[in-house]
């Protein structure tokens, strides 16, 4: 069963202690957590940010979790994947930096580490370690007001749907995430409408990866022949890099 988060945008007080209990736990430069009004916060080091609409609505993004990833299915050399709980994690070895993900990406998620000497992408990982060990996100579990809560998608999606029935008039009756792009692990009950943390209003229900996909095959240079260069170009690099270091150490040894 496939884990995932929900968060009911009318229990949030903005408070932003998920946002500073995400950059504790995934060790991100730490700065003054900030209510977010222009932008939206996101950055190789926010992996989760507060977003401030009118009369005090809080809106949390962080990485959605898509059931079908079209960031996955963009990656030409396989650094991101879906695990077996709901959780769409990367491997920053393998990521070249080419951002191909961050154009697949509908929500505007994966963020480009430019600090980096070899720059790679970031997001919100799920908290895959803790979930491994059936510990639930650190953000969920600091949360004050159960405003953001983790457990299995489908008894969320259930929950949900019975807030709205016992609420008339206080949700709009959906469930954000429910069905758009064929699903995603972190799950939205709101009193606004929440579309414009998408690129495109009106998501279908159609998974992108059937879109994206075949868009991206039907150019073979750039996902498999330069995917394949890249990957051998950002072995050179690494490996240089890491040599690099090595001699610098050998000559730091003899100056002893
Ligand atoms: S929200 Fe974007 S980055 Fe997150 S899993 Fe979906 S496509 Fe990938
Ligand atoms: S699930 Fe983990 S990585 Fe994602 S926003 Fe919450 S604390 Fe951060
Ligand atoms: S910890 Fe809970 S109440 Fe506070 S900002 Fe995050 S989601 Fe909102």
């Amino acid at each position: 069963m496939s884990k995932a988060i929900l968060t009911d945008i009318t229990k949030c007080i903005g408070c932003l202690k998920c946002v500073s209990a995400c950059k504790k736990e995934n060790k991100l430069e730490m700065d003054v957590p900030r209510i977010w009004q222009k932008n939206d916060g996101l950055s190789a080091e926010n992996w989760t940010s507060i977003i401030k609409k009118p009369d005090n609505h809080y809106i949390r993004k962080q990485c959605r979790h898509c059931l079908e990833p079209a960031c996955v299915t963009v990656c030409p050399v396989g650094a991101l994947h879906k695990t077996e709980t709901g959780a769409v994690v990367y491997d920053k070895d393998k990521c070249l930096g080419c951002r191909y993900c961050m154009m697949a990406c509908p929500y505007g998620i994966p963020r480009y580490d430019w600090d980096e000497p070899v720059p790679y992408v970031r997001k919100c990982i799920l908290c895959y370690d803790r979930l491994k060990n059936n510990q639930q996100p650190a953000c969920t579990e600091i949360c004050p007001e159960q405003a953001t809560i983790f457990g299995e998608r489908d008894e969320l999606i259930k929950l949900a749907h019975q807030r709205i029935k016992d609420n008339p008039g206080k949700y709009i009756d959906k469930v954000w995430g429910e069905y758009e792009i064929g699903g995603t692990s972190v799950l939205y009950l709101s009193d606004i409408d929440l579309g414009f943390l998408s690129y495109n209003t009106k998501l279908g229900t159609k998974p992108l990866p059937q879109t994206t996909a075949p868009a991206m095959k039907s150019v073979p240079y750039a996902f498999v022949g330069m995917g394949g260069a890249m990957l051998g170009l950002n072995w050179i690099i690494r490996r240089r890099d890491a040599m690099g270091k090595t001699e610098e150490e050998k000559k730091e040894a003899t100056d002893e």
